[in-house]
């Protein structure tokens, strides 16, 4: 049984996966088959990705939701941040459970375990492994099997920036693939989703983000052609979770609501709304749910809204109604480009009207064509090099890739393995 290294840099949308941008990755292009349209799921936002990731499954079925999520408060619900590391214990009070379905640190737990090594939220690093059969070095708290929290002998602890990737990138080749060895081993940095959501895409910024992920990415390459010199079989994955797109404007839905009369008040629990950044989800207190379509009705009407989908219509955007979960909307988009020559354009939902981040700056979380664009690469494992897959591929297909790889059973995922050639 050989093993699996998967590299994952945050928001990298895939028309910026180019040679002056990023050499190492592009260069990988040439030892690898690319996948020329992967998507994104929705909301195109890390915590539900990283779950999607884990498990190969849509978020109807590993059932968290978003970035934001309802849970049931009082007779209503109230909105939680999915980054917070209180909110798997939250989950878990308000279901008896966290993920539906199994994560694969679960399905590896007996054949070699899995270590992930994440840069993110919180809640983005939890959500690979939220019951604990693995290993998760996170700076906000690190476990091993059992929930053991791991001290600092055990575990880095780095900054959530360019200098705290590099520092993960270091210890995961040479504490994880060299010496700890698991069956998987996942390394997600920050950057260049960080870079983007502090200034404007294709900015300096921007860029110094991605050549932070290419150097890291170059590391973690160079440490597994070693180790495959010395005899071992390696799949190496690398790709992103998600893309951005420029924030045009910013609208608090759920104040909207209030205004139209479809909500009591800015803190009542009869219809929450979960902001996803590019989109949003809206949960209904049961003696709410008879008014699903008004609420429907306004949003469709109004000039900052995309798409609405309103109840088993969920399924198109691999969510259903779920726990008070009623309706989802994407935000409105235009292809538009920014200053630098960047294209595409997201009005984005916001919990309030106070001032936060200007506009202009990068964001993601709905349906737009370059926020649910991120990109993916795999070498090893009967993978033909110089090769492009150009049919749709998701998120949801790498658990199962990674599972045929391994010869494990695929049972009870939702996505499908990735042709090889
Ligand atoms: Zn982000």
């Amino acid at each position: 049984m050989g093993r699996v290294v998967l590299v994952i840099c945050d928001g990298h949308r895939a028309d910026f996966v180019r040679h002056d941008t990023c050499p190492r990755i592009t260069d990988f292009a040439h030892r690898s088959r690319s996948f020329a349209n992967h998507r994104a799921i929705f909301p195109s936002a890390t915590r539900a990705s990283a779950a999607s990731i884990a498990t190969g499954c849509w978020p109807a079925n590993h059932g968290l939701h978003g970035n934001m999520m309802g849970l049931p408060d009082a007779d209503g619900f109230r909105v939680h941040d999915v980054g917070d590391p209180a909110f798997v214990g939250k989950m878990r009070a308000a279901f008896g459970r966290t993920l539906r379905v199994p994560t694969l640190a679960e399905r590896l737990a007996p054949y070699g375990g899995a270590v992930i090594a994440s840069n993110v939220s919180p809640g983005a690093a939890y959500f690979h492994d939220p019951d604990h059969f693995g290993h998760v070095i996170h700076r906000a708290g690190s476990f091993g099997p059992g929930g053991r929290r791991l001290d600092k002998d055990e575990a880095p602890v780095v900054t959530h920036d360019y200098a705290g990737d590099e520092a993960l990138t270091d210890w995961f080749c040479k504490i994880v693939l060299r010496e700890r060895q698991p069956r998987l081993a996942v390394l997600w940095l920050s950057n260049p989703d960080a870079a983007m959501h502090a200034d404007h895409l294709g900015s300096g910024t921007h860029l110094d983000g991605i050549a932070c992920a290419d150097r890291s990415f170059g590391q973690v390459e160079d440490t597994v052609a070693q180790l495959r010199a010395e005899g071992e079989e390696i799949l190496l994955m690398v790709g992103s979770d998600h893309g951005q797109e420029t924030v045009a404007e910013r609208v608090a839905v759920a104040a909207r609501l209030v205004d139209a009369g479809l909500k009591e008040a800015p803190e009542s629990t009869d219809l929450v709304v979960a902001p996803q950044g590019g989109a949003g989800l809206i949960y209904l207190a049961p003696h709410m749910s008879a008014r699903k379509g008004e609420v429907a009705s306004f949003l469709r009407a109004q000039p900052w809204i995309g798409q609405v989908f309103v109840g088993d219509e969920m399924g198109h955007l691999g969510q259903r109604p779920d726990n008070g979960l009623s309706i989802a909307f994407s935000m409105a988009r235009t292809d538009e480009r920014n200053s630098y020559g960047v294209p595409g354009h997201i009005t984005i939902c916001v919990s309030d009207e106070k001032p936060g981040k200007p506009e202009g700056f990068g964001s993601h979380g709905g349906l737009g064509s370059f926020e649910r664009h991120p990109f993916l690469m795999i070498n090893g494992g009967g993978f033909a090099s110089e090769t492009v897959e150009h049919g749709e591929t998701r998120l949801i297909d790498i658990a199962p890739t990674i599972l045929r790889y391994l010869d494990l059973p695929r049972t009870g995922v939702d996505g499908l393995a990735l042709p090889q050639n």
